[in-house]
């Protein structure tokens, strides 16, 4: 690891200001993510704004939704009253992401700007465009298991890891950032970018901004599944995941939210199948074809070609236990 400023910021504005004045660096919360990279010398920030102490861990509930703060710690958001009544979907994929003891070191914020899992982007002796842009992607042609098979580019296949963010995508979350410009707001499925010609953005935050938090508007969602399919049963990614929440009445199909992870280098809105749900019958079949409609435009690598078959599986069983 190489030498670096340590400084803590005691308001939302020192640590803009902070980064502002070395651009180079970069704010640390829980440290779950970032601690790995700097190791292994893929994050070399000269400066560490340690924002630990801004006052960004509140769960507060408004007439419209409930908003979570950056820092709320993952383990007590998925334990949280308004949470679990409200946002089931969103406490079961805390449930089923990393292990106990990082769930209570991470944020949400942090969990949001976790890098992929990608074996190249941590090796730094590999060809990786996302961790140094021309190189190339040892992925392409090489182990790519894990990686994705929507919205990819032939400069990277990576996927996201995060099983939060694919529940907050399918919950129509929006994202607070705060920067030297002021505050602004982010529709949480634009937070997360496609690799296209720089996978090294990994989302669509200014330079120098800093997640605040995340409001999450109240739903008539009365059916709700996270599915997540890994290789062991704890402290694995997710090879597929799929996030269900339907408003069904009288055994129809009123409202419907889909996205997916572990399978595009952001959460994955599975839009057609959505719009294909909508106003038809509980019915095993309409499942079924509208698992078939997610896989428009799906590609596999070689090894995770696998997931071809998986995916409309998932997604049918995703949707079949959400209304069990
Ligand atoms: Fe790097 Fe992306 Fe290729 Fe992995 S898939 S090696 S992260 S460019």
């Amino acid at each position: 690891m190489i030498n670096f400023e340590y400084i803590r910021a005691s308001s939302v504005k020192a640590a803009v200001d902070a980064l502002a004045k070395n651009p180079t660096g970069g704010f640390i919360a829980g440290g779950t993510n970032l601690i790995d990279l700097m190791k292994r010398g893929v994050t070399v920030p000269t400066r560490l704004i340690d924002i630990n102490n801004l006052p960004l861990k509140e769960i507060e509930e408004s007439k419209t939704g409930i908003s979570i703060g950056a820092l709320a710690i993952n383990s007590e958001v998925a334990e949280n009253e308004l949470i679990k009544n409200n946002f089931p979907l969103l406490s079961m994929a805390f449930a089923a992401g990393a292990s106990p003891q990082l769930r209570n070191m991470a944020t949400v914020g942090g969990n949001m700007m976790q890098r992929t899992r990608c074996t190249y982007f941590y090796d730094t002796t590999m060809p990786c465009n996302k961790r140094q842009p021309g190189t190339g992607c040892g992925a392409l042609n090489g182990y790519n298991r894990m990686h994705a098979i929507f919205g990819t580019s032939e400069k990277c296949i990576a996927v996201h890891p995060s099983d939060m963010c694919v529940a907050l995508a399918a919950l129509n979350a929006t994202v607070e950032v705060s920067g030297i410009k002021g505050e602004r707001k982010i529709l949480f499925t634009d937070f997360h970018r496609l690799p296209g010609e720089t996978p090294d953005k990994d989302n669509t935050l200014q330079k120098g901004e800093i997640i605040t938090g995340v409001t999450i508007p109240f739903n008539s969602f009365n059916k709700n599944y996270y599915l997540k399919i890994r290789d062991r049963a704890s402290y694995a990614f997710a090879l597929i995941s799929v996030a269900v929440a339907l408003e069904i009445k009288d055994g129809i199909i009123k409202k419907a939210s889909l996205a997916m992870g572990g399978v595009a280098h952001k959460p994955w809105r599975l839009t057609d199948a959505e719009k294909y749900l909508i106003g038809r019958p509980v019915d095993p079949g309409h499942f079924q074809k509208a698992a078939y409609l997610a896989m428009k435009g799906a590609k596999g690598y070689g090894q995770n070609n696998f997931k071809l078959k998986m995916v409309p599986i998932a997604i049918n069983e995703a949707l079949t236990k959400a209304i069990a």
